[in-house]
């Protein structure tokens, strides 16, 4: 795809997003991969208002082109493309539930066996820092590592996918799972599926895709599922990774166009 279909499907995206509820107002950030780097949405910008090129590109060593400030949270973006090859695209968003748990610290445990779309037994939730810092992007990693979701302490949550679609499915599942789970701690303490058992359902998970009953199941519209929701499990190498990202440059100033 080229990056002005990209730029115009990163605003759609977020403008999904938005109209899903899994995020309010101008919190969230969206980016897509493409040779050399990635688009990103820009900083403190309302979704309804951008326009294509009002998308900033960022290279792999943190040099940005465009009319834009990048988003704050550049960083978690910029060292998830580099030390996972396999993310496409990454959304970031402050949806109700689950940030209602990260608020508490504890990750979603597998007290549904659709906790292993995230590509594990449980999603883990990053310990706090202040957002867009080095810290936090490093605390994200840590908890991505063999996932690809996680929760962010006192924030909100993140999503890898191949692609924007996916991505998004990803992250309207963890807030369906989310919700859940909060529903359930209201009326008493979860029966959490056996680790064997989880072990079981992940391996049933390869080559399924997201079930989009799910989505129904949790009031919200479906959206373009893709098969192979386990696709993006990170080998031992990424995981290993994850604990030591790629350091980036700050960013230059955006270039006047
Ligand atoms: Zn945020």
């Amino acid at each position: 795809m080229k990056h002005r279909e990209l730029r115009a499907s990163l605003i759609e995206t977020a403008l999904r997003m938005n109209a899903l509820g899994l995020n309010q107002g101008r919190a969230g950030n969206l980016s897509v991969r493409v040779a050399g780097g990635f688009l990103i949405t820009p900083s403190g910008m309302a979704y309804d208002a951008m326009r294509p090129s009002d998308i900033v590109e960022m290279k792999a060593d943190g040099a940005v082109t465009g009319r834009r400030a990048p988003s704050s949270e550049w960083r978690i973006h910029l060292d998830i493309y580099a030390a996972r090859d396999e993310a496409g695209a990454v959304v970031h968003a402050h949806p109700m539930f689950a940030t209602t748990l990260a608020c508490t610290g504890r990750p979603i445990p597998a007290f549904h066996y659709m906790v292993a779309v995230a590509g594990g037994r449980d999603i883990r939730c990053a310990p706090y820092a202040t957002f867009g810092t080095r810290k936090l992007s490093v605390n994200a990693l840590r908890a991505l590592a063999d996932r690809k979701a996680c929760l962010l302490a006192n924030h909100g949550i993140i999503a890898l996918g191949t692609g924007l679609a996916e991505a998004l499915d990803l992250a309207c599942e963890v807030e369906t799972l989310a919700a859940q789970y909060w529903r359930v701690l209201q009326i008493g303490k979860p029966r959490i599926l056996p680790a064997k058992e989880m072990a079981r359902v992940l391996k049933k998970f390869e080559g399924y895709g997201l079930p989009s009953v799910r989505l129904r199941e949790a009031g919200l519209p479906s959206v373009r599922l893709r098969p192979a929701a386990h696709s993006l499990r990170a080998t031992g190498r990424e995981a290993g990774r994850a604990s030591a990202p790629a350091k980036p440059r700050k960013p230059r100033k955006p270039r006047k166009t």
